[in-house]
């Protein structure tokens, strides 16, 4: 009797095991997505496309130029029925060819992750109040007019509604040393992500914004001093430990797919809850 039970609970248990990877899958399954962003498997952006992948998406990457074109193709070969495009977003007719691409591989898209950034080095150092305006341009344009530009040329091809998801931090809303006009680039995403969402909503599409504690990346270690941050910030937040790269990736997922239909223009903090504390 008592081998009956255990092979009972057993079976239970492998049932349990199939069935929530089924619902997983079922999360993402049909739908199609665009990741930008990936530079190498520390990238925020590879945690998304990873969460995304794992629940059934099929997905679109593009890389900025050919220095990381091997790193991304490489990673890209670990999702199925992936598309790798060369898209610089300084370049207007680079994103204009990666939608084409897109649109003629997949005929459509659910959703995009934009995690995309970039000022000058010698601007997140220093005074803030020292930034040239070509350094504040770049910023600009690299990290925040990007957004726009990405929304306007994905919208043919979310025929269906969709859901845009990009990539913020809490030096938009405080000062953080040495983040300087990243700051402030910053803080004209996430307004942009408002003004999109009020535009796009009428066809059904939401985007939102992900402010991600900060995580040890390759643009991370462009800003002065991310290693004191990093422990700075790990010994203040409730949770007491930086966020994992993953987590960011588990939230992407779940703004890009159906269990976030009602949020749109919203800026959701992934930073262990860094950003409630007062001292
Ligand atoms: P990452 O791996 O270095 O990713 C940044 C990506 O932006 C790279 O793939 C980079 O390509 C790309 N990029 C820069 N200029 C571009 C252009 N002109 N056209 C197209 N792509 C361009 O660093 P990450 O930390 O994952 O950053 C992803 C996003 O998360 C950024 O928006 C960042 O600000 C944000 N974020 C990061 C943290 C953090 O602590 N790491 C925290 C909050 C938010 P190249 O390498 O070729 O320049």
């Amino acid at each position: 009797m008592n081998g009956w039970i255990v092979a009972a609970c057993a079976k239970l248990a492998q049932f349990g095991r199939y069935s929530s990877n089924f619902i997983k899958k079922l999360m993402l399954k049909d739908k199609i997505g665009l990741i930008m962003g990936v530079a190498n498997k520390r990238s925020i952006a590879w945690a998304c496309a990873q969460a995304c992948a794992e629940n059934g998406a099929r997905l679109a990457f593009t890389y900025q130029g050919e220095r990381l074109q091997e790193n991304v193709e490489k990673l890209a070969a670990e999702v199925p029925d992936s598309l790798v495009v060369p898209c610089d977003v300084s370049d207007q007719e680079s994103v204009d060819a990666a939608f084409d691409a897109i649109g003629k591989k997949y005929g459509r898209l659910d959703f995009v992750v934009h995690s995309i950034a970039f000022a000058p080095k010698e601007a997140l150092e220093g005074e803030f109040l020292n930034t040239s305006r070509d350094a504040f341009r770049t910023a600009l344009e690299i990290s925040a007019y990007s957004l726009t530009q990405v929304a306007r040329a994905a919208l043919p091809l979310m025929t269906d509604g969709g859901s845009i998801v990009t990539m913020t931090y809490y030096g938009s809303e405080k000062v953080v040393p040495s983040y300087n006009v990243m700051g402030v680039a910053k803080a004209a995403l996430e307004s942009s992500t408002r003004y999109l969402a009020a535009d796009l909503g009428k066809s059904n599409i939401r985007v939102n914004a992900i402010s991600a504690g900060p995580i040890n990346t390759l643009s991370a270690r462009g800003v002065k001093n991310m290693g004191s941050l990093l422990s700075y910030v790990g010994e203040k937040t409730p949770l007491q430990r930086n966020v994992t790269v993953a987590e960011v990736g588990n939230t992407a997922l779940f703004l890009v797919s159906d269990l976030s239909t009602g949020i749109t223009g919203e800026t959701i903090f992934v930073d262990c809850g860094y950003n409630i504390m007062g001292i």
